[in-house]
């Protein structure tokens, strides 16, 4: 399995890694900073840069599901690197933060909106959470305050973690109905923001609400009957 380098450390722009395999379906490496799709959060996209100096460009970032290992997907090149070639690994930062920014952001519209989540979808600059609604009383203006709020607030954010067992016993801290949180390994991750929300992500974050900078709900959509879709941007 990948070493995961962005699970305890969400601010590692790049490290230094060795090919394992490199084929038509993409690179594995032995640790990565590259974090890969899922839970809503886009696979990063950046480029490996052998000491040679030959490039390869990764345009996405998924997990292998039967082996855990995480593909970076290249754009074209890949034939450019063998096993055992040792490589730095970078990604797209600016991508990605805004990926963290974002994603926080929508921890904290869970924290503000009322109602069990059935979706959402972080973007580059946008996201978006469906919640399970029965009445269309959410209010754009509203939401956007107390989502500022929060940001101005500058909450600290860090990841916890929890066996199986502690969840289980407190199944109010899952609010995403249409994804399991990754129980089976003994460990859950949990995100906390102190004071605003707990729940269980392998997302990337920021260190504090603060960063998140200042956002704004769009529009408020209605998906199906009790289907309500909120959609975030990030104003700075
Ligand atoms: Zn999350």
């Amino acid at each position: 399995m990948t070493e995961e380098i962005f699970r305890g450390d969400s601010y590692a722009k790049s490290c230094e890694a060795r090919v394992e395999a490199a084929d038509e379906r993409g690179i594995r490496l032995d640790r990565t900073v590259f974090y890969p799709e899922g839970g809503g959060q886009p696979g990063d996209t950046g480029v490996l840069r052998r000491a040679d100096g030959a490039e390869v460009a990764i345009i996405d970032t998924l997990k292998d599901r039967e082996t855990g290992d995480i593909v970076h997907v290249s754009g074209g090149g890949s034939a450019a690197l063998a096993p055992g070639d040792a490589v730095v690994a970078e990604i797209d930062w600016d991508r990605r933060f805004r990926h963290m920014r974002m994603h926080s952001c929508l921890h904290l519209l869970c924290a503000v909106v009322t109602g069990d989540v059935t979706g959402g979808q972080v973007g580059d600059g946008k996201g978006r959470l469906d919640f399970n609604l029965p009445e269309t009383s959410l209010d754009k203006a509203q939401i956007t305050a107390e989502l500022n709020r929060l940001v101005a607030e500058d909450h600290p954010v860090a990841p916890r973690w929890i066996s199986d067992d502690e969840l289980a016993a407190q199944p109010e801290l899952v609010r995403t109905m249409s994804v399991k949180p990754p129980t089976g390994a003994g460990q859950v991750r949990l995100l906390e923001i102190e004071g605003v929300d707990l729940q269980p992500c392998g997302g990337t974050h920021v260190a504090r609400t603060g960063e998140i900078g200042r956002v704004e709900v769009r529009k408020i959509e209605n998906k199906g009957r009790q289907n309500r879709r909120v959609n975030v941007v990030l104003v700075d």
